[in-house]
């Protein structure tokens, strides 16, 4: 009796979610949940033991010792003894993830592969014209940032002074096609190539690749700098980041900042990505171990030496919404970040995120190498096996 009742309020729970969802067609939503198996899903959160058709394992939503949180995959469906909450799929995403439900079936959409419908990609907290102008935009935004790449990569086979200090870091060709590493020239070479395309001025600026002076003349905004592009992990390029040509020295004798990242915009928020993710989520099986590393370069270097599960954190700390992407693609997160400081912060910062949300973490520590990319470069893969 007690069952039914639950069971009850599931039906009713997931009638709601199908009035609210009215903005995706019911063919796509059966297709996201029947790509989606409830029991795989659900493993990727909470470690579950099979009782006859049931799985059970401890609920994700309130503390307790006994496994009183039941996933049946006959009925694809989850349900709470302890606390009582229940649904499908797409709500178990929603409430695992804080996500709403556009973003639950976005990221299960990814998860299966599959394609969203371009018309309705809208979230209901907006008028449908305004949400289509947005999309247009961040379209654009996403077309630009895609030819800014494409350029800058291009730049590489043209500039001596890039291809020296490629040379110098002992990146090879193969690794920076696979990145997508590009230079960007001091002449503005960017925003006529991006004008002749026929791409609009706000768009160019909204990217943050181009600038406009007070008198109305616009500019490149990222110049004599190494440019990675950062993907989200569809594959798509949200932002840059550039690093300046030269040594420590010679940059800060210039005040020159070492390094220059796209600013936040309608498509690129802080925090929100992991450099190399793209890369490292290849396989459709969950990674056993994944490294996270400071900078662009400790994720490029251990690449070109076949060491693939490493991705960055790109800012001091890691963040939530990393945590939460991370916990996703991996069982085990391992943090390795710079010796000074600033790194062993970030580092006491990231096991906090980590535990909070309940992924296994492990701190790597080199011996005379202060981050991955010198550690690499010193001593190769081999030594570095723990890693992989
Ligand atoms: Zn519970």
């Amino acid at each position: 009796m007690y069952f039914k009742e639950k069971y009850d309020i599931i039906k009713q729970l997931e009638l709601f979610w199908v009035v609210k969802m009215a903005f995706y067609s019911e063919e796509f939503i059966d297709e996201i949940k029947s790509s989606n198996d409830i029991v795989d899903v659900v493993s990727g959160y909470v470690n579950l033991k099979r009782h006859g058709t049931t799985f059970f394992g401890n609920c994700p939503f309130h503390r307790e010792k006994t496994a009183s949180f039941a996933v049946t995959p006959e009925k694809q469906i989850f349900h709470c003894f302890g606390c009582g909450v229940g649904g499908n799929v797409i709500s178990f995403i929603q409430k695992v993830e804080n996500l709403g439900f556009k973003e639950a079936v976005e990221l299960l959409a990814e998860r299966a592969k599959i394609a969203l419908p371009a018309d309705n990609n809208y979230s209901q907290d907006e008028s449908k014209d305004e949400l289509k102008i947005k999309e247009y935009h961040k379209s654009q935004m996403y077309s630009i940032n895609k030819e800014a790449g494409r350029f800058f990569h291009q730049n590489i086979y043209n500039s001596k002074l890039a291809q020296d200090y490629l040379t110098k870091r002992k990146l090879n060709i193969s690794t920076i096609r696979k990145f997508g590493i590009g230079f960007a020239l001091d002449d503005n070479s960017l925003f006529k190539h991006l004008k002749a395309m026929g791409f609009k001025e706000e768009n160019m600026i909204a990217t943050g690749l181009v600038g406009k002076t007070d008198k109305g003349i616009l500019y490149d905004k990222f110049k004599n700098r190494l440019m990675f592009p950062i993907f989200d992990v569809r594959g798509r390029v949200v932002a840059f980041g550039g690093r300046a040509i030269g040594t420590h020295e010679e940059l800060k004798e210039k005040h020159i900042p070492k390094y220059v990242n796209s600013p936040e915009n309608l498509i690129y928020i802080k925090g929100k990505h992991l450099y190399g993710l793209n890369l490292a989520k290849q396989s459709t099986d969950k990674l056993k171990r994944i490294l996270v590393v400071e900078g662009y370069m400790d994720v490029v270097t251990p690449h070109s030496y076949g060491v693939s599960n490493v991705v960055a954190s790109l800012g001091t700390a890691l963040t939530e919404n990393q945590g939460k992407l991370l916990r996703q693609y991996a069982e085990e997160v391992v943090l390795s970040y710079d010796s000074d400081q600033a790194g062993q912060n970030a580092i006491m910062r990231g096991i906090d995120v980590l535990s909070e949300l309940g992924v296994t973490c492990k701190v790597l520590q080199m011996q005379d190498a202060k981050d991955p990319d010198e550690y690499v470069l010193k001593y190769g893969r081999r030594e570095i096996y723990i890693i992989n």
